[in-house]
C-alpha cells in the first residue's frame, strides 16, 4: 500500500531522512520508533507530502504522490493522518469536521456523508457529541473524532504521529482502543507512538530509526528480546 523508496531529505545542512526504504503492505500495522529527532514525524509528513523530499520516490496504493494540485488533494485524501494535537475545525460542530472532507473532496452528497459520519462517530464512540463543537469535548473524545474524520476520507492507510501524547493519562487508553480496533478491523497503519503496551499488541513489524536512518526492523518480540544494534539496545534501555 505505501512503498518509500531511497528518499533523501535535508533542512538545510540537517541531513534528516539518510535513504529511507520501507514497504508496508496491506492490512499491516507498522509502528515507528526510535529517539527524538530521529526523523520519525518527517517520514510520516513526507508520505503525506505535506514535506517535499530531495530525491527517492514515495507511491501511496501504487501513484506515485503528485507534486501538486487537484491529483494530490485526491491522494492526499487516501493518507490519513493524525497528529499528536488534533487540529479539529475549532467553529464546526463535531459532525461538521467529520462531513466536511467527503462533502469538499470526495463530492459525497450532504445525506450520504452525513450518515457516513453518523457511523464513524459511533464506531469511536463519540455519536452523542455529534452536534457539540470541539472545545467542549474531552482531549480523547477531540482525538477519536480526528480519527473519524481521517477514516471518513476512506483512506487506503492511516498515519498515525504520536496520537496520544498530549492526552492526559486517563484519555490515552480510549484513543489506543480505539486504534486496535481499526487494526483488528485490517486497516493499514502506520504509527509513531511511544506507547509500548500499544506497540507490542497491535504491531506486525517495528521500525526502529535513529538519525534519520532506519536502523532496524523485526517483529516486537524480536526487538524486545534480540535487539541487534546498539542504538536500539540503547534506546530500550531507557524505556521505564
Ligand atoms: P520526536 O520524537 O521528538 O517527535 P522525530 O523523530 O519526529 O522526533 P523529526 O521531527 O522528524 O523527529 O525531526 C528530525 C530532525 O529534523 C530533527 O533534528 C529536527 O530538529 C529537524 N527538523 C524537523 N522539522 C524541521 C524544520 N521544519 N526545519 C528544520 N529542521 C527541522
Ligand atoms: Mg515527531
Amino acid at each position: 500500500v505505501v512503498s518509500v523508496k531511497d528518499v533523501q531529505k535535508h533542512y538545510g545542512a540537517l541531513h534528516v531522512l539518510k535513504d529511507i526504504n520501507l514497504n508496508v503492505t496491506k492490512g499491516e500495522v507498522v509502528v515507528v520508533l526510535g529517539p527524538s529527532g530521529s526523523g520519525k514525524s518527517t517520514l510520516c509528513r513526507a508520505i503525506n507530502r505535506l514535506e517535499t523530499i530531495d530525491s527517492g520516490e514515495i507511491r501511496v496504493g501504487g501513484d506515485l504522490l503528485p507534486e501538486e494540485g487537484k491529483a494530490l488533494a485526491t491522494l492526499r485524501a487516501e493518507v490519513g493522518m493524525v497528529f499528536q494535537s488534533f487540529n479539529l475545525f475549532a467553529n464546526k460542530t463535531i459532525l461538521e469536521n467529520v462531513t466536511l472532507g467527503p462533502l469538499k473532496v470526495r463530492g459525497m452528497k450532504k445525506s450520504e456523508a452525513d450518515a457516513l459520519a453518523l457511523k464513524l462517530l459511533a464506531r469511536v464512540g463519540v455519536e452523542n457529541q455529534k452536534d457539540k463543537l470541539p472545545s467542549q469535548l474531552s482531549g480523547g473524545q477531540q482525538q477519536r473524532v480526528a480519527i473519524a474524520r481521517a477514516l471518513a476520507m476512506q483512506p487506503k492507510v492511516m498515519l498515525f504521529d504520536e496520537p496520544t501524547s498530549a492526552l492526559d493519562p486517563e484519555m490515552i487508553n480510549e484513543v489506543l482502543d480505539t486504534m486496535v480496533g481499526l487494526a483488528k478491523e485490517g486497516m493499514t497503519m502506520i504509527v509513531v507512538t511511544h506507547e509500548m503496551g500499544f506497540a507490542r499488541k497491535a504491531a506486525d513489524r517495528f521500525v526502529f530509526m535513529a538519525d534519520g536512518q532506519i536502523v532496524e526492523e523485526a517483529t516486537p518480540e524480536e526487538f524486545f528480546t534480540n535487539a541487534k544494534s546498539e542504538r536500539a539496545k540503547d534506546f530500550l534501555s531507557k524505556l521505564i
